[in-house]
């Protein structure tokens, strides 16, 4: 950081803050993790400088021979992971990962199924102001209103009655697992592509802890940033070499131009990590957690204060609070957690009576403080305190006594010792 504290204070100044809001707070948004200081040195390195459109061995740049090694290494290592016979890692993010793939397999005008983005999906999914809803009719299923998971029997009935060109099953706000090969049924059944979105859940499946989309789908695709514990980015795979050009060429030249080599060694970096055991240990603490706070928010006090989980509890990393029946909305929750040190974000729960900005419900993902070191003890401490920061009566004494708690957790652990 020397050289970048001389050259601009400012800048340097605003980093330094942002690592000590990371030491020194908890974070539990669930798409969050933290990137291993081996990821860093390779995302700050000097593939930053170097053009390479095109692909490993078939470059429109000269001297491209080693960011062809690295981007190779990824390929190879992601592929490995999944059990894919083809992965691009070139897209700049996961938006950008669902753009190619859409832009590979569809026309505009043509009909896709997501979940809707009130129901947990993501933007990208259908949303009616992203390119997805403006560049195709878009035809969004729901979960159901008395388990909150996604009614199969909806996904059947309007593929059947809309006949789309793709279906994408995944989602952003969702605690349960998708039932890959019923989605697949129902897409051959319309003839429809089926694309699943596994950004949320990658560190899982790779870790064998969720199942595996990749044998049902025709083309999945996820981030590196979430639960895979990676630079920020995204990656499209298959396993079907079928569509290795139409793919490739979705994303270069179809979609972007230069790849960002120093995040895809980056990637590299974390794919290698993804197969070692440190991270399946971690990926299983990860669940760990969500089950710990599951359980402590589903208890006595917790409902007597108004707080209910969607789906009545997670299969994956993150927990989504229902607020509706509390005197906190998500934006009052959020703050009031933020307030204590503790980092989350409101979100919508299925029939939402509240706008967006506001909401009745909290997403919160356990990634991050796994890769921190939680395991039972420390996740049991922070689920209680997050159950005690959501009851009424909270004043100044118990805003300061839970702040000390979280500040003991993230002593603890510390994060980035050498940053
Ligand atoms: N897909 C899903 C399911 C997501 O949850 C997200 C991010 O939240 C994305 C795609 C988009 O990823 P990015 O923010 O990297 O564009």
């Amino acid at each position: 950081n020397d050289q970048l504290a001389a050259v601009d204070p400012e800048v340097a100044a605003a980093v330094r803050a942002e690592l000590d809001r990371q030491q020194t707070t908890l974070e539990m948004i669930a798409s969050e993790n933290f990137a291993p200081q081996a990821v860093l040195e390779a995302q700050g390195s000097v593939l930053t400088n170097k053009y390479a459109e095109g692909y490993p061995g078939r470059r429109y740049y000269g001297g491209c021979e080693h960011v062809d090694v690295v981007e190779q290494l990824a390929i190879d290592r992601i592929k490995e992971l999944f059990g894919a016979s083809f992965a691009n890692v070139q897209p700049h993010s996961g938006a950008q990962a669902n753009a190619a793939a859409m832009f590979a397999l569809l026309k505009p005008g043509d009909t896709i199924m997501g979940l809707d983005l009130a129901h947990g999906g993501h933007l990208t999914h259908g949303m009616r102001i992203n390119f997805s809803g403006k560049l195709y009719n878009v035809v969004p299923y729901h979960v159901s209103e008395d388990d909150h998971r996604v009614d199969m029997d909806e996904v059947a009935r309007l593929a059947r009655e809309h006949e789309p060109q793709l279906i994408i099953a995944g989602w952003s706000a969702y605690p349960r697992q998708l039932d890959f090969k019923r989605f697949r049924e129902i897409a051959d059944e319309v003839g429809a592509y089926l694309m699943v979105d596994m950004a949320h859940f990658a560190g899982l499946v790779a870790a064998g802890l969720h199942p595996n989309p990749v044998p049902h789908a025709h083309v999945v695709t996820t981030t590196t940033h979430k639960t895979l514990g990676g630079p920020r980015g995204g990656v499209i795979l298959s396993s079907d070499e079928e569509f290795t050009k139409k793919f490739n060429s979705a994303v270069f030249p179809g979609q972007q131009g230069g790849p960002l080599e120093h995040v895809i060694a980056g990637k590299a970096v974390a794919f290698k990590i993804a197969a070692g055991e440190e991270f399946k240990d971690r990926q299983r603490r990860t669940l760990e957690g969500a089950q710990i706070l599951a359980e402590r928010l589903l208890a006595d006090d917790a409902r007597e204060a108004g707080v209910q989980l969607v789906s009545g509890g997670t299969d994956v990393h993150l927990v989504l609070v229902d607020l509706r029946n509390s005197e906190l909305d998500g934006k009052q929750a959020e703050d009031r957690l933020h307030e204590i040190g503790i980092t989350v974000n409101r979100n919508a729960v299925p029939n939402d009576p509240r706008p967006p900005m506001v909401t009745s419900g909290l997403r919160i993902g356990t990634p991050a403080l796994a890769t921190r070191g939680f395991g039972r003890t420390e996740f049991t401490e922070v689920a209680d305190i997050v159950a005690e920061a959501l009851k009424p009566g909270f004043d100044e004494t118990t805003s300061a006594k839970l702040r000390a708690r979280v500040e003991a957790l993230a002593t603890k652990h510390p994060l980035y010792p050498n940053l």
